[in-house]
């Protein structure tokens, strides 16, 4: 049983399609970086269909009307590497928002995120901040971004990913229970390596070509993968 404040779209049918296509191991770097930029868009609309708004007037060509505009300060907070692909979506949607990059890798021995890149001091102030990671796994790199966000006196932190894990979602209720989490999809369970299954695989790799089996590197591709590459393109 998942808090309230856990939101999945795996009922959204253009998400569902969109995120099948992202899982295929067949789907190359720059069409996986263009589906993820085309999810975050759409999660993103979600996960900001609630904030709070004012009132403004507005000037039409045709007389004057009072419009709700956004009354908060929106920033993003992407996490280094995977989190990279979301901002071209964060930027489109919101040009002006501040973008506070946080460099966190994986300890492949203890699983736990270590700091590498963190300029979160010295920003402009916001009122929400929105954490941008693909992944969900086991939330180590969460609950550290939510912890630095709010040390920094923001008040209202959200997350926004593609794919969550169980174990993930728990372990950020525990530490931040105030933390919204966005996401399109709620997956098995972590396996031994804190890979999500069924997951997508390494989503930093999956964009970057930088996967050790990286099926779509080979360039003798059977032409049956191949037109199913073009079939999927003409799909979208
Ligand atoms: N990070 C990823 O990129 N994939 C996973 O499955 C878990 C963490």
């Amino acid at each position: 049983m998942m808090a309230d404040n856990f939101h999945v779209y795996s009922g959204h049918a253009l998400l569902g399609h969109k995120l099948a296509l992202l899982r295929d191991r067949r789907t190359p770097p720059a069409r996986f970086s263009q589906l993820l930029k085309e999810i975050s868009l759409m999660l993103l609309s979600h996960a900001t269909a609630d904030l709070p708004m004012r009132e403004v007037p507005v000037i039409t060509p045709v007389g004057l009307t009072t419009q709700r505009v956004m009354a908060k300060r929106v920033g993003f907070a992407p996490i280094l590497r995977a989190g990279a692909g979301m901002i071209p979506a964060a930027q489109e949607l919101m040009p002006g928002a501040p973008i506070w990059y946080l460099g966190l890798y994986r300890d492949e021995t203890t699983m736990r995120p270590v700091r590498y890149y963190d300029k979160v001091d010295g920003y402009p102030p916001v009122d929400i901040v929105y954490i941008l990671d693909p992944m969900l796994a086991t939330g180590g790199s969460a609950v550290l971004a939510a912890t630095r966000i709010k040390q920094k006196g923001v008040n209202k932190v959200s997350y926004v990913g593609l794919i969550a894990a169980p174990e993930g979602v728990e372990y950020l209720h525990s530490e931040h229970p105030d933390v919204e989490v966005y996401v399109a999809a709620l997956d098995e369970r972590l396996n031994e390596n804190a890979y999500i299954v069924p997951g997508l695989g390494d989503a930093g790799d999956r964009q970057n070509a930088t996967g050790a089996n990286d099926p779509t590197g080979d360039p003798f591709v059977p032409e049956e993968i191949a037109a199913e590459m073009r079939g999927q393109a003409r799909l979208l």
